[in-house]
């Protein structure tokens, strides 16, 4: 259920509506609105559902509205402005400027690090990207610095002023990874991994959820439901491609999946051509159809040496590359309605 309330409800009549649902034996979970308040009711409604009716009787309450999708926090339902989270100064995702994540796939060296910063930052890039934690698929492959990474992460945030954004791969680097980083990425492989989103859902900082490999939408929606079920409403959902037939490209970019998560829920989407791809040549025409699609930013692997890169060397792009195509999408975004 959702409590709707009036556009002029006083701090009071919210209060009050928030202590009912507590004796009813719900959790109460207030979001702002630009325009209005609502209350999502968490709990399980079955046989009470004439008892939380009653609550349209209490002042400032507009309506009562059943959610009728099984991701209640996540709904658009009841939430129709798209949450704007913010991530750093001044840095918001879900907002009409797109939120553009670059930087390498792994960070491999301080040099590498701060070159590839300084180059996305002059291009335009609002959010630093680079894996410390990496989800390998081989257990003999470069599984990145670590606490060494996010020790360069936090450098490199000092010198560019831009927040950061790196995966954490298991509940016990939660705390770690948070003091370092602005925004806790959970991979793909991991992203319905229970036990780790429950955990970042007890932390406040923002997740970024990208999107299993053979995910629906709606279990993608379900596995954001963990995080903020548990009281961590700044979730960031993330298409990044799904498995597919097809082996020409490393992923099949789910354009489709974009368009109804806009519909669908309120959380900012962000399309992420590098892993939907893995070839650094069709990054950009799909970075352009994800934000026509509608997404709310993009995340893309920039390397200054792809040939010599610890990890997705084929899918980075070269810094010149990445600021061409920045060029470009300031056209782009104009006619989408956005801005860089
Ligand atoms: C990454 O962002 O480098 C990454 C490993 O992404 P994904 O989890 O989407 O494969
Ligand atoms: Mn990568």
């Amino acid at each position: 259920m959702i409590v709707v309330m009036k556009a002029h409800a006083t701090d009071d009549e919210v209060a009050r509506v928030i202590s009912s649902v507590r004796d009813l034996g719900y959790d109460p979970r207030m979001i702002r609105g630009v325009e209005r308040t609502v209350i999502a009711v968490v709990g399980d409604e079955r046989g009470k559902a004439v008892k939380l009716s009653n609550l349209e009787s209490l002042p400032g309450v507009e309506s009562i509205m059943p959610v009728l999708k099984p991701y209640k926090l996540a709904s658009r339902e009841g939430h129709p402005e798209t949450s704007q989270i913010r991530v750093g100064e001044g840095v918001v995702v879900g907002g009409r400027r797109l939120a553009i994540m670059a930087g390498p796939c792994s960070v491999e060296s301080e040099a590498q690090l701060m070159e590839t910063a300084r180059s996305v930052k002059a291009a335009g890039a609002n959010i630093l990207r680079g894996g410390a934690f990496k989800p390998r698929t081989s257990p003999y492959s470069f599984q990145g610095l670590e606490y060494e990474g996010l020790a360069l992460l936090d450098r490199a945030r000092k010198e560019t002023g831009m927040p950061v954004i790196t995966e954490v791969l298991n509940p016990q680097d939660i705390e770690a990874v948070a003091e370092h980083a602005d925004i806790l990425q959970v991979g793909a492989r991991n992203a319905q991994n229970f036990g780790l989103l429950k955990a970042l859902g007890r932390q406040r900082k923002p997740v970024f959820l990208k999107r299993g490999m053979s995910m629906t939408i709606q279990e993608f929606l379900m596995a954001a439901e963990y995080v903020m079920s548990e009281g961590n409403p700044n979730v960031i959902l993330c298409e990044r491609g799904i498995r597919t037939f097809e082996t020409a490209t490393r992923n099949t970019l789910d354009l489709g999946a974009v368009v109804v998560l806009k519909e669908q829920t309120h959380l900012p989407v962000i399309v992420d051509p590098s892993h939907a791809t893995g070839h650094w040549q069709y990054v950009a025409p799909l970075a352009f159809a994800g934000i026509a699609a509608g997404a709310d930013g993009l995340m893309i692997e920039v390397h200054p040496r792809p040939d010599q890169a610890e990890s997705d060397g084929p899918q980075s792009l070269k810094p010149a590359r990445f600021a061409a195509l920045m060029e470009k999408l300031r056209q782009f975004a104009e006619v989408a309605g956005r801005t860089l």
